[in-house]
């Protein structure tokens, strides 16, 4: 496709629009070069499909801190990330990847839309963990997806599979990694693309904004559903998120 591309001349033309910035609803993607990205995180929040919005001072912080403790996290334990470094107080540096249009969601206890699919309550411990597919697509609201779909937008049932299996892996570690600091790990969502090797990595962010995490003892939300559902006070519930993680104080 490059060789055709470059006999057309229409090389140049994407490689431009590949060096653009992208801005999604919580963070910029900033191209340095082919192999490398920056990911901004923003103060901006939104929920519900877009149509609930804020903006909390520090959150793009506090995002990019935990974003980066989690990877390293996962890449200690031979976990392949797209995580390369901290780039300054909200940005991150990480490796450039060819985006799978999908989110991975992994739960262990019943929360949020599961209550919408099975008959039972919210907080129930699943006696395995329920991976889903869903297909990012903002005009169809992100519906639900199987493998059959899956393979119809062109991604491999061995790509899934191995995204399905990383998604587990993730799930392991983390949910034990937080299990240690007295916090339940409920549910989260992750986003996968392939890097200039071909190798499936795991990128996007690992954050309260994209996961749900409970006081093991209290159950209060140390998550996004603060601001989904009026929970109390959002950034004091990231930074004892943070402060839970670090052992540091923000
Ligand atoms: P649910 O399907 O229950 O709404 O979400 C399951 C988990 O995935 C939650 O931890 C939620 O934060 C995360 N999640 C699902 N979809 C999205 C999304 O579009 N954006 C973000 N930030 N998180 C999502």
């Amino acid at each position: 496709m490059i060789k055709q591309a470059l006999k057309t001349g229409v090389i140049y033309t994407n490689m431009v629009i590949q060096m653009e910035v992208y801005e999604g609803k919580a963070k910029k993607v900033i191209p340095i070069d082919d192999t490398k990205v920056i990911l901004e995180f923003k103060d901006d929040a939104t929920a519900f499909d877009g149509k609930k919005k804020a903006q909390f001072k520090g959150k793009g912080w506090l995002n990019a801190q935990i974003s980066a403790v989690l990877f390293r996290v996962l890449e200690e334990r031979g976990v392949k990330t797209h995580f390369i470094g901290v780039a300054g107080d909200n940005r991150l540096i990480a490796e450039r990847l060819e985006m799978y249009p999908l989110e991975v969601v992994v739960r262990n206890v019943v929360a949020g839309s599961l209550k919408k699919r099975l008959p039972l309550e919210e907080g129930t411990e699943l006696p395995e963990p329920i991976v889903e597919l869903y297909y990012k697509d903002d005009a169809l609201h992100d519906p639900m997806i199987n493998h059959y779909h899956a393979r119809i937008l062109g991604i491999s049932e061995d790509e899934l599979r191995e995204m399905e299996s990383i998604a587990l892996k993730v799930n392991e570690i983390l949910r034990e990694y937080f299990r240690e600091r007295g916090i339940i790990l409920v549910d989260f969502k992750l986003e996968f693309g392939k890097n200039g090797r071909g190798e499936i990595v795991l990128g996007d962010e690992i954050s309260p904004d994209t996961c749900r995490f409970w006081d093991a003892e209290t159950k209060e939300s140390l998550d996004k559903d603060v601001f989904r559902f009026d929970k109390g006070d959002l950034i004091s519930a990231y930074e004892r998120l943070y402060e839970r993680l670090t052992g540091e104080s923000v």
